[in-house]
């Protein structure tokens, strides 16, 4: 794990984090700064950097994520509502944090992408 990863910080605890999920393999937490009433990032607690850096015979990684999108979104009373998950990768796809984090992203009316 690079000592500098700040989600990799949120998973060994060495930065608190509001985490609503967690199992041996994801974490899950509010995003600290909201951009809906639900946001929260789910994020594989093995550090990879981007979605680049995920090996395809590791592609299973994605749909562990969505799976635990998709629960989330269940608990919170949004699926059927919906919900935008999003997972952005280095600068033009405005990744800030370089630990590999999908967004799950509801509970109100969303609108373009921008
Ligand atoms: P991205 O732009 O896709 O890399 O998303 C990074 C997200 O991490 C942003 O939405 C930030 O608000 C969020 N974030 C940054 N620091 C923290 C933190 N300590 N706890 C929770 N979310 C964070
Ligand atoms: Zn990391």
């Amino acid at each position: 794990m690079p000592s500098d990863c700040l989600f990799c910080k949120l998973v060994t605890r060495e930065i608190p984090g509001d985490i609503v999920y967690e199992d041996e393999d994801v974490l899950a937490f509010n995003d600290i700064s909201p951009q809906a009433p639900t946001h929260i990032l789910i994020i594989p607690k093995q550090h990879v950097a981007t979605v680049n850096d995920v090996p395809e015979e590791q592609a299973s990684l994605f749909g562990t994520l969505v799976g635990c999108a998709k629960r989330l979104a269940i608990q919170r009373g949004i699926d059927a509502s919906g919900y935008r998950l999003i997972m952005n990768c280095n600068g033009e796809g405005g990744q800030t944090v370089f630990h590999v984090h999908l967004h799950l992203l509801g509970g109100r009316q969303l609108t373009g992408l921008g």
